[in-house]
């Protein structure tokens, strides 16, 4: 299809906007030099300027947009019909009140050849441009046209990158032309072109970006007949994180959105069909999948190409730079975000991988950055929504191997009006319950509206997942940090009103 081949050229030509253009345009050194342009980034110029009013910030981006939120490229973006507002990436909250991608308007920037002189200090931002070493010892940064920044002090939020397939590394460039990954606004933009092309993707994996994607991905799809299959190793969607019968149900949910998924499969090989159009994909199942595109959604691994070079300490189990409870890695430098590796007092060791921890993990950063010595102590939390019915928020430690207790809110499975639903019965799920028992609990298929799970580890709550279940959070927190073994979860359940709004 030529309009394809068209689509290939351009994404081949496009010129990563560099702005300014020449790297002598750039400050030779700053007060507040901070590596990223993401969340962790945004949120730690934000607690620098708010405690230090007349601070000289520059923030060294790779990408070539401002600093923008990652979270609605998934979903937010996909919904709706008005594919003007979602070009200029803008969109519509849960609230009904419409939101740019971006944190800050252009304007909000000092223009970095101001940067040393302005009166009142500022942000500046220098995108497109990308930091290729650091010399810790000698405070200062090269970039990738070996121009040399020394800095006061340094923040690393450089995120994380998507893992691809083996198969894929593998393959002959013709092959990789059908494949893609999803993080940024750019892979955003070519998805959103390619389906007016395609009939057919295939999204390989299961997780959050696989999940959420999917269910995008159909609900916009169905508009122009493009068929979506999901492809994954797990039992159903999320299976990592959520119980398997949650995870099962959800994965009805997806089905019904229009995606065929393919659980407890994985991806064996992959080739052109004769003409060059569709990649066939072979499955251990041994079937196979023909499609015109394929969607890598295998996972992320830290940005840490800084480490060995700068001499910084990656952990060895979690990956991600090692940094203490103020979240430095060495003095006057401090990493955020999805690359960091922190001290959780709670729970040890842990890198996260969501917004709400580069916002917080940022903030923090910026706030020691100016002179605080705050410790890293507020548990982050997270929410994900994979179509119109699945809504959760999460915090703790939600991970699928552990024991858990739901308590669902018990309704008619025919009343699909949540609100409405002021039964007072609630359904409590063990995630060791045999078929037979779930039976006798009477499981309609759509009682898993509405509720909380309990993760237990020693029968303590170590991770509270909220399902369909919103502004509870500080509830969820308190039950968390008490670090208690309670004998009734479904006491515990009572205090976040599953039956209330
Ligand atoms: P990033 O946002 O990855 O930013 C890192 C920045 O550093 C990038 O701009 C990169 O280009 C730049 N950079 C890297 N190396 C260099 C270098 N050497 N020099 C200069 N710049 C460099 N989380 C949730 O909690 N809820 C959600 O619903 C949710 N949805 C998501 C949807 C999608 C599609 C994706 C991809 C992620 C989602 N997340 C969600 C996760 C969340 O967005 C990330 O955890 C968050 O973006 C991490 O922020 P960060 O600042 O650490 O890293
Ligand atoms: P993930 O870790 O959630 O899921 C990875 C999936 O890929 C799993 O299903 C796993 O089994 C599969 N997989 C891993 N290796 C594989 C292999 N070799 N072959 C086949 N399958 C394989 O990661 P993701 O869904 O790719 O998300 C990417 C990043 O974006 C993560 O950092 C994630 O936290 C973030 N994200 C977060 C949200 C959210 O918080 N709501 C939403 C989207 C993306
Ligand atoms: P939000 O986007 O306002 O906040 C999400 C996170 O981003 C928070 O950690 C917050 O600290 C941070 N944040 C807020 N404003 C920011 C900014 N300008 N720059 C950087 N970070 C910022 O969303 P929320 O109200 O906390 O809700 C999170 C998600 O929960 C929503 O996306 C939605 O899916 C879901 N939700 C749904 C309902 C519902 O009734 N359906 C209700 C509440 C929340």
């Amino acid at each position: 299809d030529s309009s394809i081949k068209e689509i290939k050229k351009a994404k081949k030509s496009r010129k990563l906007i560099q702005i300014p253009a020449l790297s002598q345009s750039i400050p030779d050194n700053v007060q507040y030099l901070l590596i990223g342009g993401g969340t962790a980034s945004f949120a730690a110029f934000r607690a620098i300027k708010s405690a230090d009013p007349t601070a000289r910030v520059l923030v060294i981006s790779a990408e070539g947009y401002l600093p923008h939120m990652r979270p609605p490229l998934s979903k937010e973006l996909w919904y709706g019909d008005d594919s003007e507002m979602a070009k200029s990436l803008n969109f519509h909250q849960w609230n009904g009140t419409t939101r740019s991608l971006f944190y800050e308007p252009d304007p909000f920037y000092t223009p970095i050849e101001e940067l040393a002189s302005a009166k009142n200090g500022g942000i500046s931002l220098a995108r497109g441009w990308k930091v290729e070493s650091i010399n810790v010892s000698e405070k200062k940064v090269k970039l990738n046209d070996g121009k040399e920044i020394s800095y006061d002090k340094c923040l690393i939020a450089t995120g994380s990158v998507p893992k691809t397939l083996k198969l894929y590394n593998d393959a002959s460039q013709d092959v990789k032309d059908k494949f893609s990954v999803f993080r940024s606004i750019a892979d955003f933009e070519d998805l959103m072109e390619e389906l007016n092309h395609v009939k057919s993707i295939a999204i390989i994996g299961g997780g959050f970006l696989g999940s959420e994607l999917a269910a995008s991905l159909a609900n916009k799809g169905k508009k122009n007949g493009v068929k979506i299959y999901q492809i994954f190793k797990e039992n159903g969607n999320m299976g990592k994180v959520l119980p398997k019968y949650l995870s099962q149900w959800t994965t009805e949910k997806v089905r019904d959105e229009g995606v065929e998924v393919v659980t407890n499969t994985e991806v064996e090989n992959c080739s052109l069909d004769n003409n060059g159009e569709k990649v066939n994909l072979v499955l251990n199942n041994g079937k196979n999948i023909s499609v015109d595109h394929v969607i890598m959604a295998v996972g992320a691994k830290p940005n840490t190409e800084l480490a060995a070079d700068a001499g910084l300490e990656v952990d060895p189990n979690l990956d991600g730079y090692l940094v203490n409870a103020e979240l430095q890695a060495r003095t006057n430098l401090y990493v955020a975000g999805d690359c960091a590796c922190f001290y959780d007092n709670q729970f040890g060791r842990r890198r996260v991988e969501h917004h709400d921890h580069a916002v917080i993990s940022g903030r923090l950063a910026g706030e020691n950055m100016a002179g605080a010595a705050k410790q890293y102590k507020h548990q982050p939390m997270f929410w994900s929504d994979i179509g119109p019915s699945v809504g959760y928020e999460a915090i703790g430690i939600v991970d699928s191997s552990l024991n858990t207790v739901g308590v669902f809110a018990k309704g008619n499975p025919k009343d699909t009006s949540l609100s409405t639903n002021k039964t007072d019965e609630n359904t409590t799920i063990n995630d060791t319950d045999t078929p037979a028992e779930l039976e006798s609990k009477n499981i309609f298929e759509n009682n898993y509206n509405k509720g909380v799970v309990f993760y237990l580890k020693n029968d303590v709550v170590v991770g509270i997942v909220l399902w369909n279940l919103f502004n509870r959070m500080s509830i969820a927190r308190q039950v968390l940090k008490s670090d208690r073994c309670y004998k009734d979860l479904n006491e515990v359940a009572k205090l976040f009103n599953i039956h209330g709004d």
